[in-house]
């Protein structure tokens, strides 16, 4: 089987935080770096992306710093928008979700528990959701379904040869890993299951937690389909963009 290649596209950041953001309830004192991303990944289904970063009015209002325009970091990879097959959307988080109205053909699949929490749930409207969450970005996702595009999954589906979406609870309601075969194995772009690779190797969650036994089980479960823990990738890690080959601008080679 043809094997894919994992790239990562940091749209935003850095930035800095205290270090209990990403490790919850920890050194307080320290201050770490974190930015923002999303994943293309390259192989026989054509391009793929999980997550798609946020469009520039979403970036204004939120006051992203260095932000990037999603479709000008994907031409680095020669990738047009309309070029997208699968837009995986690994949750409905504001940074995750605020940019499928720029890839207008693309399919999208998400978690159907994730669809509902955030399309039906009264709590969206209490503050520590509308946080996380921007109800206008819901509207091109709407768009998707009347076209026939949006595709939700109540738990593990296949979605090519050589890619799986793998249900992980947690962080959010319904968030979708996808799992990968490449040259080095299988890969999980796990997005924000963990936010740095440290929530997978010391076990320990970030301050956003949905549901904590579930993100537990969806933990243990990502650290045990990958070939090996370097290829558990997390949602803001800024060491992904440090520790790998840069193939363009803000654009890394993962695997
Ligand atoms: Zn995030």
């Amino acid at each position: 089987m043809d094997a894919y290649r994992i790239f990562a596209l940091r749209y935003a950041g850095p930035e800095e935080s205290s270090q209990a953001l990403l490790l919850w309830n920890r050194d307080w004192d320290q201050r770490v770096e974190r930015a923002y991303y999303f994943w293309c990944l390259l192989g026989p289904e054509g391009p793929v992306l999980v997550d798609c970063g946020v469009s520039p009015e979403r970036a204004a209002q939120r006051n992203l710093k260095s932000y990037v325009n999603p479709v000008e970091l994907l031409r680095g990879l020669g990738v047009e928008p309309h070029e997208v097959r699968h837009l995986v959307l690994s949750h409905l988080h504001w940074d995750h979700c605020g940019g499928a109205a720029l890839f207008p053909q693309a399919q999208v699949h998400l978690g159907r528990a994730e669809w509902e929490f955030w399309s039906t749930s009264p709590l969206v409207r209490r503050s520590i959701f509308t946080i996380l969450h921007d109800p206008g970005d819901q509207a091109a996702l709407v768009a998707a379904q009347e076209e026939g595009r949006l595709h939700l999954h109540a738990g593990d589906a296949p979605l090519a040869p050589g890619l799986e979406l793998i249900a992980a609870p947690g962080h959010s309601p319904g968030l979708m890993a996808l799992k990968a075969v490449t040259e080095n194995g299988e890969a999980v772009v796990a997005s924000d299951c963990g936010h740095t690779f440290a929530n997978f190797r010391e076990d320990w969650p970030s301050i956003f937690i949905f549901d904590l036994p579930a993100w537990l089980l969806s933990m243990k479960r990502l650290r045990n389909l990958v070939s090996s823990p370097e290829l558990l990738f997390p949602g803001h890690d800024i060491a992904m963009s440090q520790d790998y080959p840069e193939v363009a601008p803000g654009v890394t080679r993962l695997v």
